[in-house]
């Protein structure tokens, strides 16, 4: 068998929970958790005889997704009934759209290595959500309501998809392009996020798509690439041995690392699709959709373009910087209150990212302001304090949120920049350490390093070292 000899082709569904107040035809809260079957209301839990009514945001947070993914947007939409029996969902169809989507003919722009490559997205229409079943032992299978009809909107992808490592680029893309247009609290662990991976392989250069499989409910993206790649060696096995693919539902059972088969695929016919009859059509004029337009963000693929050029940090800085809108909006007010950007960048990648990462806190939780990380930049620029005594003060600012100033007024911490003093003290240590100071004379330059550290030693870091060093070498070399 060759993997090599084979293309795959993969594309994907991603359902994000929009983040409104209330839910998608009711008035009952989206809030995660809480007791179960205690955040419904006769509408959300198809009682018969109550009618929905469209929740407005719904619309306008699937045509922010919409426009900042570039899709057209239909002016004219409607809702249909989807039609399945299952116990999470009380009315057994689900309102969701079939025909005349409310988003469609997308992209996304994704970078594999380093090149631009283009995932074209089919459509996003809104739906809402379904319940949760809970499995208890003993007890049969409870079902808990307070998820059903919070508002989703669906992604559908093109089938451009290359590799289980571009599902990985795309779906990070996505979740920034999602947070910055603020549709979507995206988390992952809430379920706010979560796809279904449709893959088939081919011979290369067969241009007709092989059978698919589709993996659902992948709620993490480490779980969608590991699900690809090991679906899409499953493929090629089964065909290299003379079998054949079954289009069907497969699962992916993290712990055993494999995908498992549920059922056969449904087709769009199994769900006998027709016009939801409770609600109205859905009319979103030009000038609606074009102040919607107005009121997004800078997208992380232009603010990437204008942090290099206008900051001057390289193109690997400025695309950790602008995955989260928080920590480029972070950034972006450091910078300006700075007086050196590209140290605030590296303050921001070297420093906060491992804190953040130890704490394991998101990137809103930074404990200080943008201006007093400008602050402590500007105490290093300026020679106030040495870069060393500035990861000490940092490492007080994340634990007391107190300003850079203030700390270095407490502590003392004030570089020492008196030439007498460092002169005297130079004297001292080269009076006491002939070895040294022979080794140095005799051509070792390295020596003076060891002079230096105990100057810094004797200053607790005060002093600057590059200052230390040429007071050193000035006095060493009338010596010679
Ligand atoms: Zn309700």
């Amino acid at each position: 068998m060759s993997y090599q000899d084979y293309e795959i082709v993969i594309g994907l569904e991603v359902h994000c929970e929009l983040k409104t107040e209330s839910k998608i035809f009711c008035g009952c809260t989206t809030k995660f958790g809480g007791d179960p079957n205690t955040h419904c209301c006769p509408i959300c839990t198809g009682m018969p005889g109550t009618l929905p009514v469209l929740n407005e945001n719904v619309v306008e947070y699937a045509v922010r997704a919409g426009l900042a993914t570039n899709c057209k947007i239909a002016e004219f939409s409607k809702q249909d009934r989807k039609n399945y029996f299952y116990p999470d969902l009380p009315k057994a169809y689900q309102v969701s759209q079939f025909d005349l989507p409310l988003c469609y003919e997308g992209e996304v722009e994704i970078e594999v290595n380093g090149e631009v490559k283009k995932v074209g997205l089919t459509r996003i229409h809104i739906e809402e959500d379904a319940g949760k079943l809970l499995h208890e032992a003993g007890e049969g299978s409870l079902v808990d309501y307070n998820r059903c009809g919070v508002p989703l909107i669906e992604i559908v992808t093109e089938p451009d998809m290359r590799s289980p490592e571009e599902v990985g680029i795309f779906m990070q893309k996505l979740r920034s392009i999602l947070l910055y247009s603020d549709v979507s609290d995206c988390k992952m662990n809430e379920g706010s996020l979560r796809c279904d991976v449709n893959l088939s392989v081919r011979k290369k250069g067969s241009t007709e798509f092989g059978t698919r499989t589709e993996m659902k409910n992948i709620n993490s993206f480490n779980f969608a690439v590991k699900a690809a790649e090991y679906e899409a060696k499953r493929q090629i096995k089964t065909i290299e041995s003379g079998g054949t693919i079954v289009q069907e539902t497969r699962r992916w059972d993290d712990v055993k690392g494999v995908t498992v088969s549920m059922r056969s695929k449904e087709e769009a016919h199994d769900y006998r699709y027709f016009p939801e009859p409770d609600l109205m059509p859905i009319i979103t004029p030009k000038e609606k959709i074009e102040e919607i337009r107005k009121s997004l963000p800078e997208m992380p693929d232009l603010r990437k373009v204008r942090y290099i050029s206008e900051y001057g940090i390289s193109p690997k800085d400025a695309d950790l910087i602008v995955a989260s809108r928080n920590m480029a909006d972070y950034f972006e007010t450091a910078a300006k209150a700075s007086k050196n950007a590209k140290t605030v960048s590296n303050w921001i990648i070297t420093e906060i990212f491992s804190k953040l990462n130890e704490d394991q806190k998101e990137e809103g939780s930074i404990p200080f302001k943008p201006e007093l990380l400008a602050e402590l930049v500007n105490l290093i620029e300026e020679d106030i304090i040495s870069n060393s005594i500035g990861k000490k003060v940092f490492a007080q600012m994340w634990e007391t949120g107190k300003s850079p100033n203030t700390i270095v007024e407490e502590e003392g911490l004030k570089q020492i920049s008196d030439d007498g003093a460092l002169i005297d003290m130079a004297k001292e240590v080269i009076s006491s350490n002939e070895k040294v100071v022979a080794d140095y004379l005799s051509g070792k330059e390295q020596a003076v390093q060891s002079l230096m550290g105990q100057m810094m030693k004797k200053t607790k870091g005060q002093a600057n070292p590059k200052k230390v060093i040429d007071i050193l070498k000035d006095i060493l070399n009338q010596m010679k």
